[in-house]
């Protein structure tokens, strides 16, 4: 029978977690869910004083939100028992064993702690990503496995729970890869089997540092905030240090799991660029419907801009929902519903003097002012206007003072969609002001 691949995501909740944690928790289900395997959720609370019921809360809000839907949850702690029954047969088996130590605070009481009786072998594992590694474990020394019977420490927890679970990919931070050799020793200890083992090369910011919260890294929820779309994050996030090795990078939920392969993740450290990530939430933008586009957008304008005509307008310049918010605060938007107020030299194109450029504003008046109001569109604007524009040396000459006199701004979408939104009579008599 084929092996069933099980793979978890661990997180210890004693903080927010960033980007790169989530990478490992899009990876590991991204393995399984390929191979038609389980993908577990262990929270790792075995930490009491430091472990919050707010970051894991936010671990589970997060891990929803980018869609990786767990077939397993459990805290770690809810297993003490199956690590104290372990602790007590490697006791028995002469590979574990009580020691009497005095406490390292200085307090001078004795306590009993439990080490493990290193073999002092030489530990060889094949990593699926850093090839084959080798490590003498004699420096580690017996190292602690419990502070007592109930209370287990990190490697003695992290073997049992994969053993129990029968975890058969360990994909995790390249942190751990010092770790390994104690977790296999324990393996070998019980009679457990040693799992697959990947571990992904580390995330930098841009600075080529890790990336770390102290250092501005943000919890996913906040993405979320700033109203990034979960499907660019996880192909964002995916991409970081991965990719297919084809020239596709918009990928779907489904086409990642189709496409992935832990095999082509880069063995260098992978360098995390807040402008793609923009990137991919722009181009995934493009696959919104024009009504869940307008929800969202909607939130963020005032009742004089919440127009489904601008909508679409809207979307081109935006790279995530958030960006509403800037574009209403800056005022890019106030010449929809307000007259805007600018400086007369600025309808003046180049060097086209002033007559010319008021002949070709009274042109525009007259031949829009043909136009039946309920045939006011863009197609039908932009006709009567590249007709006249065509003629002339340069179309700006008639368009850029049209524009300008409509919006007032430098930089705006062209006149044609501006007039169509403004409707016939408020962009006649904006023209008419130009005049
Ligand atoms: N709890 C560990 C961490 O958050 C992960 C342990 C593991 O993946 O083996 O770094």
């Amino acid at each position: 029978m084929e092996e069933k691949i099980v793979t978890r995501f661990a997180p210890s909740p004693t903080g927010f977690l960033h980007l790169g944690s989530y990478r490992t928790a899009i990876f590991s289900y991204l393995y399984a869910k390929k191979n038609n395997g389980i993908f577990v959720l262990r929270i790792e609370d075995t930490d009491k004083e430091r472990s919050k019921k707010e970051y894991e809360e936010n671990i589970i809000e997060s891990l929803k939100w980018l869609g990786l839907d767990y077939d397993k949850f459990y805290r770690q702690s809810e297993n003490v028992e199956r690590h104290k029954f372990y602790l007590e047969k490697m006791i028995k088996d002469g590979n574990a064993y009580i020691s009497k130590e005095e406490a390292k605070d200085g307090s001078g009481i004795i306590k009993e702690i439990i080490r493990f009786k290193n073999p002092n072998i030489d530990v060889t594992f094949n990593d699926d990503i850093k090839g084959e590694v080798t490590m003498n474990t004699k420096d580690l020394g017996d190292f602690v496995l419990a502070k007592n019977l109930n209370e287990p420490l990190f490697h003695l927890a992290v073997v049992i729970d994969d053993f129990e679970e029968g975890v058969t990919h360990v994909i995790r931070g390249e942190d751990h890869v010092s770790n390994t050799p104690r977790q296999i020793l324990i393996q070998k200890a019980i009679g457990a089997p040693t799992p697959h083992y990947a571990h992904l090369p580390l995330v930098l910011g841009s600075d080529k540092l890790k990336l770390s919260k102290r250092r501005g890294a943000l919890a996913i929820t906040e993405y979320k905030k700033m109203g990034f779309l979960p499907e660019a994050i996880l192909n964002g996030v995916a991409f970081i240090g991965w990719n297919p090795g084809t020239e596709q990078e918009i990928f779907s939920h489904d086409e990642l799991i189709q496409s992935f392969d832990l095999h082509k993740v880069q063995k260098s450290p992978a360098v995390f660029n807040q402008e793609k990530l923009e990137w991919f939430n722009k181009e995934h933008l493009k696959n919104i419907s024009l009504e869940e586009a307008k929800e969202r957008i909607f939130i963020y304008l005032p009742d004089e801009l919440k127009k489904e005509k601008l909508i679409p307008l809207i979307m081109e310049r935006i790279s995530k929902f958030g960006d509403v918010k800037d574009l209403v605060d800056r005022g890019e938007l106030d010449f929809f519903y307000k007259a805007p107020i600018y400086d007369k030299e600025k309808l003046i194109f180049k060097n086209i003097s002033a007559e010319k450029i008021l002949q070709n504003l009274k042109l525009a008046h007259e031949v829009l002012n043909e136009i039946n109001e309920s045939d006011f569109t863009r197609e039908n604007i932009k006709n009567v206007l590249m007709k006249i524009a065509d003629t002339l040396e340069s179309r700006g000459e008639i368009l850029h003072p049209v524009r300008y006199s409509l919006s007032g701004l430098d930089k705006s979408p062209d006149p044609f969609v501006i007039a169509e939104i403004l409707g016939k009579n408020e962009t006649l008599s904006r023209l008419q002001k130009a005049i």
